[in-house]
């Protein structure tokens, strides 16, 4: 069920959507339908053909302004892309870092010049962005960046090491947090700079996830450069950038996963009646509880997204409710699915089978409560920023 009420227009809107689906996610499209998630590299190739072929149609960065390439969108038609798209079981989107992440941070913060330079890129699909933010010692605390820039005439020169880049091995550009003043407070020496990959002073080492695959990356930088015009925001202003650039992570960027959870939902419930676990009168209290929270988290999410029509345009301390609430509901999820299994669910094996997917949601969902922004986190944020409780010890 769609989290929101439409008017005609935006009915409309959701016609079109469901007519383009149909007639374009079709023959190898469809046949990968639903897979490569979040942190899976698999169908590379097939899934980036697949982001050329949305971005003729007209649908990456849905909500860029017009005047730079994209439609303008409105959040509730963003809702209802993600939730077309996801009862369509198109394949997991591969350029959400740039459609969703960066692109609307260079939108919020970024020049003129930077607009015009990277926008129309990644409106094609021709450019794949990853996210430098995560070092060793520097995650749940990322102000403590290590990664530093200094000034070298016309460009930055970094040195230092990022690391869980996801798609860093296939990525063509990355935007760093780094330390542009080494004297400053910490949250106050930082900048956020857009940087080439594809250059000697930059080396990727794949890592290998619970899963198997190796979509996420430590990232290294030995005298790697990249224009003195490509910071985003103010020199040493990218704290507030990287703060803004979280919201668009926690807000529209979370959109299609979000969206997933009722089709998933819908699938586990007819894989319970297939394997005659549906009258197990503890499972059937669990399939309830998952349906509840479903619904639940299309409601937050439509309410969340909709204070950002009200605001500044960013998200404020309450997404961390849905980031605590929706990861943690899509665990459980993932647990009632490995439990309808049985048994089944301990054969681990890397094949087209059915089970193979629900294991594999299983192992990728721990992920979840950790990747922006763990839990314990959200926690302390809402504790001290919309309860109002004590500070926690420093
Ligand atoms: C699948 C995946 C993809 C990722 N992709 C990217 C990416 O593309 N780019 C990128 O930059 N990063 C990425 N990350 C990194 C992610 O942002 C970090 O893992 C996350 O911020 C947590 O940081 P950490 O791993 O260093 O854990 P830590 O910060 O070391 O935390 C370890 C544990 O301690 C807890 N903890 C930490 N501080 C506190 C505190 N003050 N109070 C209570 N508990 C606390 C945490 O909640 C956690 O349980 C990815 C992570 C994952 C898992």
């Amino acid at each position: 069920m769609l989290p929101v009420v439409l008017s005609p227009e935006e009915d409309s809107f959701r016609d079109e959507v469901r007519q383009w689906l149909a007639a374009h996610l079709v023959g190898d499209f469809l046949a990968f339908g639903g897979r490569g998630g979040a942190a899976s590299d698999e169908g590379f190739e097939l899934r980036l053909a697949w982001e050329k072929e949305l971005a003729r149609g007209g649908w990456l960065g849905l909500g860029f302004p017009t005047e730079y390439g994209g439609r303008g969108a409105s959040i509730t038609e963003q809702i209802v892309f993600a939730y077309e798209y996801a009862q369509a079981k198109a394949p997991y989107r591969l350029s959400i870092q740039g459609t969703e992440m960066i692109g609307p941070t260079i939108v919020a913060f970024g020049t003129e010049a930077q607009k015009r330079r990277f926008l129309p890129d990644i409106l094609q699909a021709d450019v794949i962005w990853c996210q430098g933010f995560s070092e060793p010692g520097a995650g749940s605390d990322l102000a403590s960046v290590r990664t530093t820039a200094v000034r070298d005439g016309d460009s930055w020169v970094l040195e230092g090491q990022k690391v869980w880049t996801t798609f860093g091995h296939h990525a063509d550009w990355i935007y760093v947090l780094c330390r542009t003043d080494a004297e400053a407070p910490k949250h106050k020496g930082l900048s956020m700079l857009l940087v080439p990959m594809k250059q000697p002073g930059v080396e990727v080492r794949q890592i290998r996830n619970i899963a198997g695959a190796s979509e996420f990356c430590e990232t290294f930088f030995d005298g790697a450069r990249t224009d003195a015009d490509l910071v985003v925001g103010e020199v040493n202003g990218g704290w507030r950038v990287a703060l803004g650039h979280l919201g668009f992570e926690r807000g529209t960027a979370a959109l299609p996963a979000l969206m997933q959870f009722e089709r998933e939902l819908d699938d586990l419930l007819a894989l319970a009646r297939a394997r005659g676990r549906a009258d197990d009168p503890v499972l059937r209290q669990r399939l309830a509880e998952a349906w509840i929270g479903v619904r639940i988290s299309g409601f937050s999410t439509a309410r969340k997204l909709g204070a950002l029509l009200r605001g500044d345009g960013t998200l404020g301390p309450e997404s961390s409710i849905g980031k605590l609430y929706d990861s943690t509901w899509h665990q459980k999820l993932c647990e009632l699915k490995v439990d309808i299994l049985g048994p089944e669910a301990t054969l681990y094996a890397y094949d087209e089978s059915e089970s193979e997917g629900w294991q594999r949601s299983f192992l990728l969902s721990r992920a979840e409560t950790i990747y922006g922004g763990a839990s314990q986190i959200q926690r302390n944020t809402l504790g001290e920023r919309v309860l109002g409780l004590p500070r926690e010890p420093r």
